[in-house]
């Protein structure tokens, strides 16, 4: 299997550069931007700096506030590209989530961006981490037993990935 320490180094990049995002970094990542209207200071300033950004890297956005909030959301186009990573990322979870199941791991989505993503178990401190481009999964969330002797109950991540015959079978089932 993959190498712990790459996981752990590639889960810190990850984890940081989801963090570190400014607000135009975050729209290009997920597409949308929200804060409350008292965390902002400057509304129209806001939303001039995020529609110049927009304009000199060449993305259409549409800022506006309302209900005590100010947004701005990306105006996309389905990019044939884009398609293409969900497709990966699909494949990739077809694969590493029956593996974190049959660790007896109650596996949920923490972190994602582009073709990398952590898993997280909801019992346990396993972390598993997947890149759909290069390829890699890895981490002791599918790899290692969970402690947890009982059988997990089933999350939304396992039911869409895990085919019905591999569910585990004396789980209190969802909840
Ligand atoms: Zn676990």
């Amino acid at each position: 299997m993959h190498d712990p320490v790459d996981i752990r180094r590639r889960v810190d990049r990850l984890v940081a550069r989801v963090d570190g995002r400014d607000d135009y970094g975050q729209l290009l990542a997920s597409g949308q931007v929200i804060h409350r209207l008292e965390d902002v200071e400057d509304i129209e300033a806001w939303r001039a700096e995020i529609s110049r950004d927009a304009r000199s890297g060449e993305i259409k956005v549409r800022t506006g506030f309302n209900d005590g909030i100010v947004w701005a959301l990306r105006v996309r186009r389905e990019r044939p590209e884009r398609q293409a990573e969900v497709r990966r990322l699909r494949e990739l979870l077809l694969r590493a989530v029956p593996l974190a199941v049959e660790l007896r791991h109650k596996p949920t989505l923490a972190v994602q961006d582009g073709d990398a993503l952590v898993c997280t178990c909801g019992r346990c401190s396993a972390l598993g981490y997947g890149d759909a481009a290069e390829n890699v999964v890895g981490g002791a969330l599918f790899e290692d037993d969970c402690p947890n002797e009982e059988p997990p109950a089933l999350t939304a991540l396992a039911m869409m990935h895990v085919p019905r015959s591999c569910w585990p079978s004396e789980g209190p089932g969802p909840a």
